[in-house]
């Protein structure tokens, strides 16, 4: 599948803030918003002129993309999904954006970012249920059970990701065990208790044209 394999921090630039696609680097002074907050390439540093909502409503949905590494097409598949449920749009959208497996892995805490995550389950490093699951996407319902191999439990990357995940708070809604390196899906979380700073209102009056 295509995947962007630019600087990832060009996207926090475009968008103006923190997306956290890098991991350790992103909580400390090394991060680039700390020095060049304005967006990429020659005009970036012009005065940036007064959004439309349209303008508005297409960051949003390009801010949730980006921090959750989901193309468009898979996206918008997403958000046609959570049409079909009765709770509110945009929530459940967020919802099956953090039910992916690479996302409670993450919120885990055994990866430092989401692509880190991807890479550990796409390497065969994760079982859900106590089955071997290779795809990134899948969905994770509540009470499954998530755990990472015997291998990679001593990789120094999930080592120093643990120490992270310290540093950057843990979800209410996933137990994790560092002596099993065993995670459970408590439940689905309540908009509340999903820590992205994104307006998913805007995304669906998008896609609602
Ligand atoms: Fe974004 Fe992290 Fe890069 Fe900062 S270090 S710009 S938060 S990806």
């Amino acid at each position: 599948m295509a995947r962007y394999h630019d600087a990832v921090c060009r996207l926090c630039r475009r968008e103006g803030t923190k997306l956290y696609l890098k991991g350790e680097r992103c909580l400390g002074q090394k991060c680039i918003l700390e020095r060049q907050n304005y967006p990429p390439g020659q005009h970036g540093q012009k005065r940036r002129r007064k959004m439309s909502t349209y303008g508005l409503q297409l960051r949003e949905k390009q801010k949730a993309k980006r921090i959750y590494g989901v193309l468009e097409r898979q996206f918008r598949r997403y958000f046609e999904t959570a049409e079909r449920y009765r709770n509110v749009t945009g929530t459940v959208l967020l919802q099956l954006l953090e039910r992916r497996l690479d996302s409670v892995v993450y919120r885990m805490g055994v990866a430092s970012s989401r692509a880190a995550a991807r890479q550990l389950i796409r390497h065969g490093h994760v079982r859900v249920s106590g089955k071997k699951v290779d795809i990134p996407s899948y969905l994770v319902k509540a009470g499954n059970e998530v755990a990472l191999s015997e291998k990679a439990r001593s990789n120094p990357h999930v080592q120093a990701a643990l120490a992270l995940a310290e540093r950057r708070g843990r979800v209410s809604w996933v137990d994790f065990s560092p002596e099993t390196f065993e995670g459970r899906v408590t439940a689905i979380p309540e908009r509340e208790d999903i820590p992205v700073d994104i307006k998913e209102q805007l995304i669906v009056e998008l896609y609602s044209k």
